[in-house]
């Protein structure tokens, strides 16, 4: 008998089964809204011009590929604790923040749930329903029970605050709670300022354990708007994680360059937890690879590549937003039945449209147009030739 005989089919991931109906679809007019990827209006994932300039000088400079130290890159993670905490930040300053390389914002996840699996080891894993459908996975194969709290309202396409906030209350005491920063994925609907502040004050009489994940900065309003909570956080004397992604700010998905920054109370502690985080990376892959990572620090501190990749993510904001903007006012005006008009106040790359299950699947039978079963659409894939016939569609199904 083979040794895998009673190894049994997983589950397919329901994106990348997504993607794979959609790559076998033979119609021409297919769009895939299900992905999460940020396409230009050509249809294309940009390289972005900084990340050009910087590969070339690069490739120009035959550097060699030895290892790298566990933790990364000093100037990457340096310039990754200026972008979430600010260049003038008081913590950085104090040297209270460890940030180690990770391979994508998926492995800084990891890395921190292994480390805090270690250190609070019966400790609950809270996650927002919905979430990420990584989330949940990701903290239960480090050996943690997983729970939702309440947080996205279909009634109004907001927030559900009074919930969020009681499901907060009502875990157990030094729960780890999984928060987005920003551009909430799937719903695209962010907390607003005082939102931020109650749950920090929850957080604080509980005593759980924040643990921020910001994997689309300046994708909402900009690259320091975007850092709100973390630097709301930064100020509250709390001890907390953040993973970190630049696969979408720098379009870099598969160099998968992120980052796990742990926020300590003193430089000592500071010390102390990075030789723990070491140790899950050294027994987990080692070291972190070099191309992503030399790439991004290059650019974020060079001004002059800098300067271009801003004006480079600034496009890319200002195409979703405006992709939102025309398909609200495309279904308006195409008398669909619905107002849709809660899309343009949405964040980020997604929006939670609200179609059923059942209208996502005849926008894929009928029409060749691929959503999440949820309702997910990525608006970051709409653009001026596929946005009329989505919209139709859409105005079709309802
Ligand atoms: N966290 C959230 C909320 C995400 O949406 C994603 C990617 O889709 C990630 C983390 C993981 O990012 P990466 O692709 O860098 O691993």
């Amino acid at each position: 008998m083979s040794l895998f005989s009673a190894v049994e089919m997983a589950p397919r991931d329901p994106i990348l089964g997504l993607n794979e109906a959609f790559n076998a679809d033979t119609r021409a007019n297919k769009v895939n809204l299900g992905v999460g990827v940020y396409y230009n209006e050509q249809g294309r994932i940009p390289l972005l011009r900084a990340v050009a300039e910087a590969e070339k000088a690069r490739i120009e400079a035959h550097a060699p590929r030895g290892y790298l130290p566990i933790e990364g890159i000093a100037a990457y993670d340096q310039a990754v604790q200026k972008l979430l905490f600010g260049a003038d930040s008081e913590l950085l300053a104090q040297g209270r923040v460890v940030t180690t390389q990770a391979v994508g914002g998926t492995g800084a996840l990891k890395t921190g749930a292994d480390f805090l699996k270690r250190l609070l080891p019966n400790a609950v894993v809270a996650i927002s329903d919905p979430s990420w459908e990584n989330h949940r996975a990701l903290f239960e194969s480090a050996g943690f029970p997983v729970q939702n709290y309440r947080y996205y309202d279909a009634a109004t396409n907001g927030v559900n605050r009074a919930g969020l906030l009681e499901d907060l209350k009502a875990l157990p005491a030094r729960s780890i709670v999984v928060l987005h920063a920003c551009c909430h994925n799937p719903t695209g609907v962010d907390l607003e300022l005082d939102d931020w502040k109650a749950v920090l004050e929850v957080l604080r009489e509980r005593e759980h354990v924040p643990f921020l994940d910001i994997a689309y900065q300046g994708f909402g309003s900009g690259i320091d708007d975007d850092a709100f909570a973390v630097r709301l956080f930064a100020q509250s004397g709390l001890q907390f994680f953040v993973s970190s992604s630049f696969s979408k700010s720098f379009s870099l998905y598969g160099e998968r360059v992120g980052a796990l920054s742990v926020v300590t109370s003193s430089k000592e502690e500071a010390g102390r937890v990075l030789s723990q985080v070491k140790r899950v990376i050294r027994t987990n892959y080692s070291n972190p690879p070099t191309h992503g990572a030399t790439v991004v620090a290059s650019v974020l501190n060079s001004p002059e590549l800098r300067a271009m990749w801003e004006a480079e993510l600034g496009e890319m904001r200002t195409r979703i937003h405006s992709m939102r903007l025309a398909m609200v006012e495309q279904l308006a005006a195409q008398g669909a039945k619905r107002d849709f008009s809660f899309v343009a106040r949405q964040r980020g790359m997604f929006s939670y449209s609200g179609l059923t299950a059942e209208q996502v699947d005849r926008l894929k039978n009928e029409f060749g147009i691929y959503a999440v079963s949820t309702g997910r659409i990525c608006v970051a894939a709409l653009n001026n030739s596929n946005l009329e016939s989505v919209t139709r569609a859409i105005t079709q199904v309802l």
